[in-house]
């Protein structure tokens, strides 16, 4: 995936795309790679890095959605379970068979639950990751070293899926890059262009490192900016009805030693009838999440002081040893891009979580909501409904047995595991030499020869793409990342010839954007 190639193919004006996508998020690589699947042409513009919004900052479940069940949302819960199998199956280096357990104090529980988890056991079919089961109070204290044991009367075990979101947004992009589409990070999309009839030709866009613009033509384009879509929706038609509902979702991320084991907990109702998840992701804990609704959509938004203690407190409740603010290692936010409901509810439990198509009268066509599990089906019901609208003539659409870039089915242990096949060619890097292999921080697996890689081969172009996505650093040990850092950002210019002043202002940068996830500074 070279940058410099694809802004060569971008600036040849002549140039149709069948199809051009504003957003390089989950939605908007799930559209690309279904529509590379039909043979299409296909260009797509972010306008910060890959995954950069609400697609790095999830819970890094690959699910079903327990919680939809009982919420009543069959529907949605069969379409993400099937979706759950085929991208485990895809995707076996970027994704795990999680094992969850839910903690029962009475009785009634019990019965609830193991009903509940059967249904789901069954709704997966021959897609299930693992059988749901009752296990006794000494089981569940053996798998959950740290759970309370006072009332405890045993737990429930069931199996979902766990993914590393940015890393696997990566993936996606270079198999649509080796299917033929041009993906470009940092590329804002700044404007939609119109012909004399009043129906959308194409896009005016910006590479935001250097600054140059250029008009794109296509035959139909896509707004896949998440809980952005509204601005795309008032370029197309200025005063248009807000449809997106921010919804914030914080984690903390600390010692994974304060619930012990290799089992994820799940609380299914806290004080506040949400679900909370304490879940052992790359040798850490994640903790989350909170539902607040949000005025305003942010690239970086910030956790509330009310969110952070709602979950600290909550864990409390459940852990012998519970974390403390001095235990959180880095704090992050994400939000949801929840489809609004026409009467403007407060409830974020009465949004609808299902994916929305919007078709405007331009022929812009904005995909909405949905989650991250779902992705690739949420790109063909986009595809679909572009064939319908009679923009484009399409082929069959084949994403659902595309094998995601660095497939394997040997995979890994270890950080190496999320290269996949990648993993033998960085490993000839360090070979080469050898001076690559030394670790850029003490507690860290990560190596030199993994900052060249992300330049070279995956179009990371800031320090802030290295920490937070290649690696996840930022989000797993805020202070760590910012030690790493310097050593990053001296690595990348060397590789991309940059001098000592865009070193600075890529440290600079990148410590601001670090303090936002270090708890001690908010
Ligand atoms: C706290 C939280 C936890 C979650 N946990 C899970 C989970 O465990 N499992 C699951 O399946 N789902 C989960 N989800 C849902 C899932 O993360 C989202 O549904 C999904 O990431 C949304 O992807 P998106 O592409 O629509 O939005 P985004 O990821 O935000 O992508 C939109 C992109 O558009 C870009 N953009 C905006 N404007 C422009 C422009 N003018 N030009 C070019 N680009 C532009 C942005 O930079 C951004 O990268 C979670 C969500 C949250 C908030």
């Amino acid at each position: 995936m070279d940058r410099k190639t694809n802004i060569k193919r971008i600036s040849d004006e002549r140039t149709v795309w069948d199809l051009a996508i504003i957003g390089g998020g989950a939605s908007g690589l799930g559209v690309a790679l279904d529509a590379l699947s039909r043979g299409l042409r296909v260009v797509l513009f972010e306008k910060a890095d890959f995954a950069q919004g609400t697609s790095s900052r999830s819970t890094k479940l690959v699910h079903g959605g327990v919680r939809y069940l009982a919420q009543g949302e069959i529907g949605l819960v069969f379409e993400a379970l099937r979706e759950r199998g085929r991208l485990l199956r895809n995707a076996p280096h970027l994704t795990e068979n999680q094992p969850f357990i839910i903690p029962v104090y009475t009785w009634m529980d019990r019965w609830k639950y193991s009903v509940g988890l059967k249904i789901y056991d069954w709704m997966a079919g021959s897609l299930r990751l693992g059988k749901s089961r009752f296990i006794s109070r000494d089981e569940t204290i053996l798998r959950l070293p740290q759970i309370k044991a006072k009332r405890l009367k045993g737990g429930i075990v069931y199996h979902d899926g766990q993914f590393d979101d940015a890393r696997l947004a990566l993936a996606i992009a270079q198999t649509c890059d080796q299917l033929g589409g041009c993906l470009v990070n940092h590329f804002p999309v700044l404007d939609l262009t119109k012909d004399e009839t009043g129906s959308l030709n194409g896009l005016m866009v910006k590479d935001a490192l250097s600054g140059s613009k250029y008009r794109i033509h296509a035959k139909a384009v896509v707004n896949a900016t998440g809980v952005f879509a509204d601005k795309i929706l008032q370029m197309d038609e200025p005063g248009i009805r807000k449809t997106i509902q921010p919804s914030q979702g914080i984690h903390l991320v600390v010692d994974k030693s304060f619930l012990g084991g290799s089992d994820a907990l799940m609380i299914p109702a806290t004080s506040d009838g949400r679900v909370l998840f304490a879940v052992p992701w790359q040798d850490k804990l994640v903790v989350g999440t909170t539902d607040t609704l949000r005025e305003k959509a942010k690239m970086e938004p910030r956790p509330l002081a009310k969110e952070i203690n709602f979950i600290l407190e909550t864990a409390s409740h459940y852990l012998v040893k519970p974390p403390s603010r001095k235990d959180v290692l880095s704090v992050f936010a994400g939000l949801r891009p929840l489809a609004a409901p026409k009467e403007g509810s407060q409830k974020t439990k009465e949004i609808s979580r299902s994916h929305k198509i919007i078709m405007s009268k331009s022929g812009l066509v904005t995909l909405t909501g949905g989650k991250w599990t779902t992705f690739r089906k949420m790109g063909e019901d986009t595809l679909e409904a572009i064939g319908k609208m009679g923009a484009l003539a399409l082929r069959p659409s084949t994403s659902v047995d595309i094998r995601l870039h660095g497939h394997t089915d040997l995979v890994e242990e270890g950080h190496w595991k999320w290269y996949g096949t990648d993993a033998d060619e960085l490993r000839k890097l360090v070979k080469e030499n050898p001076s690559l292999g030394r670790r850029l921080h003490d507690s860290y697996p990560y190596t030199e020869a993994e900052v060249v890689w992300a330049v070279r081969r995956e179009m990371a172009m800031r320090v802030d793409d290295v920490l937070s996505r290649r690696m996840r650093m930022l989000i797993l040990d805020a202070h760590a990342a910012m030690a790493m850092a310097p050593r990053v950002a001296d690595l990348m210019a060397e590789e991309l010839g940059k001098d000592q002043p865009w070193k600075d202002k890529e440290l600079a940068d990148f410590n601001k954007l670090a303090d936002k996830y270090r708890i001690d500074s908010l």
